[in-house]
């Protein structure tokens, strides 16, 4: 959805009409390792930051890096599924529940998942996009060579603003800078409330995005109806709408 907003910003512009962005802090999307090259591999699937079909990675030799309960859940979740796993964390101590450490435990003492600790990624070698190992490193970079069919890495989630970053607004920071007054961005006809965006006194409330989203919604109405007057009314003395 924000993509086709994306591509029809200019023609908002032009009309009697207008954008308001409500996306708090941005969507939730993967920490990606910062690997040379690795868009190629993202994009031919052998580099994926979540498994939606077990079935898909049948046969083949994964690494899992990362030291939380994905990374743990998907050890275990691919175990019997993929033809090797080989597990890459740079401490020898992993945070995910007790007892998924102690199952994962259990396969690397019956030799069924390798552990490769402590080994941080260090690079990818493949071609055309086909993953043929994951280079890891040591603090020391001594580094060692894994051969893969696909790279899962669980680092945790961060915030994107996503396509709205691409829209020429005046960003702040990850927020968009707003007038307090109108809440309107730099670019007319788009207008932001609630925590993405800021301006000088801003809180993140839930009490100021409604009251943001009143202003928007008067300084909207003059843009929409330029010559329709707006006659300001109290749902106490008129009712609500609709009743
Ligand atoms: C722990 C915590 C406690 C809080 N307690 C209080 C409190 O007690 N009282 C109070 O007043 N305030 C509180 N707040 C602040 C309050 O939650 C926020 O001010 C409020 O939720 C902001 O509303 P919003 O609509 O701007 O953003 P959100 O509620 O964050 O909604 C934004 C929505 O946009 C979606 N979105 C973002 N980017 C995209 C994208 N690219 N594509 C599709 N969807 C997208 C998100 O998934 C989300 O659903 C608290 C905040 C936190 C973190």
């Amino acid at each position: 959805m924000l993509q086709l907003v994306s591509s029809r910003v200019g023609q908002w512009q032009q009309r009697r009409a207008a954008v308001v962005v409500a996306a708090g802090c941005g969507a939730f999307g993967p920490n990606r390792p910062p690997l040379e090259g690795i868009e190629a591999f993202e994009e031919s699937g052998s580099v994926e930051y979540l498994v939606t079909r077990k079935e898909e990675h049948r046969g083949k030799r994964v690494v899992i890096a990362g030291g939380g309960d994905s990374a743990l859940d998907w050890v275990l979740g691919l175990h019997g599924v993929a033809d090797k796993i080989m597990v890459v964390h740079r401490r020898n101590r992993f945070r995910a529940a007790p007892d998924s450490v102690k199952r994962m435990d259990a396969l690397v003492e019956a030799g069924e998942v390798e552990l490769v600790v402590p080994y941080q990624l260090h690079g990818l070698d493949g071609e055309g996009g086909k993953l043929q190992a994951v280079i890891v490193a040591d603090l020391d970079d001594n580094e060692r060579r894994l051969e893969a069919d696909l790279l899962l890495p669980f680092y945790g989630l961060r915030m994107e603003l996503g396509p709205i970053a691409d829209w020429g607004l005046n960003l702040e920071k990850n927020l968009i800078g707003v007038e307090a007054a109108t809440c309107v961005t730099s670019t007319p006809g788009i207008y932001g409330v609630g925590d993405i965006i800021t301006y000088p006194g801003k809180l993140k409330l839930i009490l100021s995005g409604f009251s943001e989203t009143a202003m928007a919604a008067h300084a909207i109405y003059d843009l929409v109806y330029p010559d329709k007057p707006l006659h300001f009314e109290y749902s106490t003395t008129r009712g609500v709408p609709g009743d």
